[in-house]
């Protein structure tokens, strides 16, 4: 008879000693600030929902911390890591877990998530913040909906995460609100406190919960992109004056009764929606 499966994670050292014993001091280049509280970080490995059986793509593992925990909910988990002195803790990470960890050496924005993580994988990462937004916007982008992971459960600097879930005619909704919220729903899941990081860095984290949603017909997310990019990239000016390096974007405004004296803050996304369907069609 075939031996049950094991979906738990053997004892493993506290997080501290592996950061100790494998010598991972913090680097500020690598954006590294690590989370040791296994309550908490099983608490963000829960809010994906039941991950048993599922597969889990990571960014920056570090010392194992988020990965444990995401072991510990059944799942499998596909992580790719810069700092190759973290390598022996997650190999040791995997021996725990009877296999089910597999790590690859690398820069996350030069990798194929979809290819080496599969189709329904869910992403959960306690992003560096020097790659974060670069990879939500990938991951939020693209012309295939919905994409290759199933939902993002995300940490990022508090700031950025406000404005990725911001409404409409507040300071922090921009490009990166669009582009959360056209065709996803996002949600800021929990605020953690700096002090909760090893070495804490200056500012408050939150994790942000997102899951695509259907995505509005005929619209292209290349041209979404560029309306909200100009469109945001001059927020102080009326759109008459950001949108005009967008061809017939003015003209789109007036088809829809937008009065284009109007600053981009103060459109909802459904209207960058429209605003991007006629210039879908016309292209
Ligand atoms: N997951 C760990 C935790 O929660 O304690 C570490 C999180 S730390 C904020 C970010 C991790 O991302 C570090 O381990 C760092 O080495 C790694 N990292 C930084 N830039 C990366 C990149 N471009 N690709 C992959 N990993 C990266």
């Amino acid at each position: 008879m075939r031996a049950p499966r094991c979906r738990g994670v053997r004892p493993l050292p506290p997080l501290r000693e592996v950061i100790a014993a494998h010598g991972l001091n913090a680097s500020k280049a690598l954006g590294q600030n690590f989370l040791l509280d296994e309550q908490l970080l099983d608490r963000i490995a829960r809010i994906p929902g039941p991950l048993d059986g599922a597969t889990v793509y990571e960014v920056g593992p570090g010392p194992g911390g988020l990965t444990r925990a995401l072991l510990r909910t059944g799942a499998k988990v596909v992580a790719v890591e810069r700092d190759r002195r973290c390598l022996p803790a997650l190999a040791e990470v995997n021996d725990a877990a009877d296999g089910r960890l597999t790590v690859i050496e690398g820069d996350a924005l030069a990798i194929d998530e979809s290819a080496v993580a599969g189709d329904g994988a869910h992403i959960a990462s306690n992003l560096p913040y020097n790659v974060g937004t670069a990879l939500l916007v990938r991951w939020l982008g693209g012309e295939t909906w919905p994409p290759f992971w199933q939902s993002l459960t995300l940490m990022f600097q508090l700031e950025v995460a406000e404005r990725i879930v911001a409404k409409p005619g507040t300071g922090a909704y921009g490009r990166l609100a669009v582009l959360a919220q056209w065709r996803s729903e996002a949600k800021l899941a929990m605020k953690i406190h700096r002090s909760a990081f090893v070495p804490p860095p200056k500012v408050m984290s939150a994790v942000v919960h997102i899951v695509p949603k259907a995505a509005p017909e005929g619209v292209s997310a290349a041209v979404l992109e560029k309306v909200t990019a100009a469109a945001f990239g001059q927020r102080r000016k009326m759109l008459r004056g950001s949108l005009k390096s967008v061809p017939r974007a003015i003209e789109a405004l007036e088809a829809l009764g937008i009065d284009p004296e109007r600053r981009a803050e103060t459109l909802r996304v459904e209207d960058f929606v429209a605003i991007a369907r006629i210039l879908t069609k016309d292209r």
